[in-house]
């Protein structure tokens, strides 16, 4: 996968309309619809205001939320969760939809560009159009959600195309929906040229350096709950890396691979034998791989469990929940020389104070460690951002999906269509 794309910097866009896809897939209040968090918003504004300063006319667009397109779509899903169909009506589907508004992304926008943001009420429609032809260079309107479309997860060419028309230029912005092939993300493509915008730029040049060409040792933190999600990431990194490290409830079918009794803990049966082939992979290779060998277990999956410290077998009635001090110290350890350290998955069920040691010992040493530190999105982000390690940090990945799919050498759809520099 080529990671050098022409970027922002590259384009020629005065006087010219830019599509720039965004994620302004903002966290809302289920009651109020109030945003209770524009840091995605903030997020993209370096992009946005170095294309208005160059001349350009911004058409911004993002998705947000899983609203269904579609009434019939709709009834499906509805009837899916166990629903009866008579009981569904159109009114109720609208008002999904209604909720699902960027109206109030544009207004926060427009307080934080310090301009008016134009906002269409629709994608390729009328209003949409007729705002897109009359936009002047250094104005910006927001599309309505791309995702009131069912053309857009379709990547539907159609859809794909009356979004190019509106503008000269593709941008891409929004991270967190690269490993998707969705009109407005990779569909666009095909009818514009495409640059990626800074947000992107960044996550590129970082991760793609790391996994390409990173300062070693390059060490990968691995955990998180399943196996099963990360394999094809421990393939990737069995490749790339000279350490791994295993915590969090995944480590579990490592241990059972290694011979252990692991209790109640986490164990996908059907993977202990992957286990055990990645283990031999990684010797045969020469790469170190750390498993823990102390546990905090509990009785019982609860925040108010008392949590026992056990080294070696896991007693029948218990459940690994966290790394014990031990395994702190050897992670610790081996993170303390290294050039790169990539970390995606926490040490153990964070979410519970009791249980959140381990994770925060390794946000620490990362944080302490000098190397360049990589944090993929997700749970292993907020555990960072939670923890107050966030500005030690030298990147962390704005999306969670797109950094694993990275993480796994994947190629990135929308990426790939992206002009190559
Ligand atoms: P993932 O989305 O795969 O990164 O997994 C994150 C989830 O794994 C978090 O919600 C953690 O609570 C959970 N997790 C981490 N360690 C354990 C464990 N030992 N047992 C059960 N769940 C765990």
């Amino acid at each position: 996968m080529n990671y050098n794309k022409k970027t922002v910097y590259d384009a020629d866009v005065k006087g010219k309309k830019v599509l720039v896809r965004c994620d302004f897939n903002v966290p809302q209040d289920k009651k109020t619809g109030e945003i209770t968090s524009d840091k995605r918003i903030v997020a993209a504004l370096p992009t946005l205001k170095y294309l208005l300063e160059q001349g350009a006319a911004v058409i911004a667009c993002s998705h947000l939320g899983k609203p269904v397109a579609t009434f019939d779509g709709y009834v499906k899903k509805q009837v899916e969760k166990g629903r009866n169909e008579a009981d569904i009506t159109r009114e109720e589907w609208e008002k999904s939809l209604k909720k699902l508004t960027l109206a109030p992304v544009a207004r926060r926008l427009s307080e934080l560009l310090g301009q008016e943001v134009i906002f269409a009420a629709d994608t390729i429609g009328p209003d949409a159009q007729a705002k897109a032809a009359a936009l002047q260079p250094g104005q910006i309107m927001l599309l309505e959600n791309l995702r009131f479309d069912k053309g857009e997860t379709k990547n539907s060419p159609d859809f794909a195309k009356a979004l190019a028309d509106m503008a000269e230029v593709f941008v891409s912005d929004a991270f967190g929906t690269v490993h998707r092939a969705h009109a407005s993300t990779a569909g666009v493509a095909a009818f514009l040229p495409a640059y990626s915008g800074l947000l992107v730029q960044k996550e590129l040049s970082i991760m793609g350096k790391a996994l390409d060409n990173p300062v070693r040792p390059f060490v990968a933190v691995l955990g998180g709950a399943k196996v099963s999600d990360k394999i094809n990431v421990i393939n990737n990194l069995l490749e790339k890396a000279d350490t791994i490290i295993i915590g969090g409830g995944m480590a579990y079918t490592f241990k059972k691979a290694q011979g252990f009794e692991v209790g109640q803990s986490l164990l996908e049966a059907d993977r202990i034998d992957y286990a055990k082939d990645m283990i031999a992979k990684a010797e045969a290779k020469g790469v170190k791989f750390l498993l823990p060998v102390d546990n905090y277990c509990a009785a019982e999956f609860s925040a108010d469990a008392e949590p026992v410290l056990v080294e070696g077998d896991i007693p029948a009635e218990l459940m690994g929940m966290d790394i014990g001090p031990k395994t702190v110290e050897i992670f610790s350890a081996a993170v303390k020389g290294a050039g790169t350290i990539v970390w995606n998955g926490p040490m153990g069920v964070f979410e519970f104070d009791k249980f959140a040691n381990g994770t925060k010992a390794m946000a620490k040493a990362l944080a302490e460690s000098g190397a360049v530190t990589i944090v993929g999105g997700g749970d292993s982000a907020s555990a960072v951002e939670k923890l107050g390690f966030a500005d030690k940090i030298t990147h962390i990945s704005t999306g969670g999906g797109a950094s694993l799919e990275f993480l796994e050498g994947k190629e990135l759809p929308g990426v790939a269509c992206l002009l190559d520099a």
